[in-house]
């Protein structure tokens, strides 16, 4: 009923997840404004670009994409920070739904067997509460039905904060660290690798080289933003 909706506005207001303008009941964490100006790669229309050049090496990985570029002291940066630091999980699946809306028609997600967001180490994730990852996937398995599979590959190493490390360190540290727990239903599948930002590329170089140790497996990678 419109008056419940009304009443709960009044005494609950929400605010753009951005620019903090007070949200009309039609939006969801982003105003409209916000929401058109996201700054969207676009990178589906760009089979060779910028991600994908970091994993070219793999005749293996498929494709690559980053819905929107992540600047460090941008604006939506807060976005990401919501996701991860202020315990709003439910960003990363509007973001995810967002994402697959609009790169579903490019053809991106045709072929794709199952989701594999990145893993936290067991550790991270019991004081995090969640994994960010999970939460853009459900998001894009909605649009997309793709099935989810968060139990095939694990972090055997906590190497999540790697903040304060050079990038040779980083490759370094990023050996051995997944770890295939089921690989019976990777067998054969193309996988969509899910990371939230892409940076260096270390962690998805890790990921992959480990899910390639499956036979027949294929790649493909989606990361809700990519570093500049
Ligand atoms: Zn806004």
């Amino acid at each position: 009923m419109q008056w419940i909706n009304d009443l709960k506005e009044l005494l609950f207001p929400r605010y753009c997840k951005v620019c903090r303008r007070r949200l009309m009941q039609s939006e969801q964490h982003l105003c409209i404004n916000c929401l058109l100006d996201l700054p969207r790669t676009h990178y589906e229309r760009e089979p060779n670009n910028l991600l994908m050049q970091h994993l070219m090496e793999w005749p293996e990985v498929i494709r690559a994409t980053a819905y929107f570029y992540y600047y460090k002291e941008g604006k939506y940066s807060s976005l990401i920070h919501h996701l991860k630091y202020y315990d709003h999980p439910e960003v990363g699946t509007y973001l995810g739904r967002l994402a697959a809306t609009e790169l579903k028609a490019s053809g991106f997600f045709d072929g794709i067997d199952l989701i594999i967001p990145v893993p936290l180490s067991k550790k991270k994730q019991r004081q995090r509460g969640y994994n960010q990852c999970d939460y853009i996937a459900r998001g894009i398995s909605e649009i997309t039905g793709i099935i989810i599979c968060t139990d095939c590959i694990e972090r055997s190493i906590n190497t999540d904060t790697q903040t304060a490390k050079g990038r040779i360190e980083r490759w370094k540290n990023t050996e051995g660290i997944f770890r295939i727990t089921n690989a019976e239903t990777l067998k054969g599948k193309h996988i969509l690798l899910l990371d939230d930002v892409a940076t260096t590329g270390a962690t998805l170089h890790a990921c992959i080289s480990t899910l390639l140790t499956v036979p027949g497996v294929r790649v493909s990678v989606f990361a809700l933003a990519k570093a500049t």
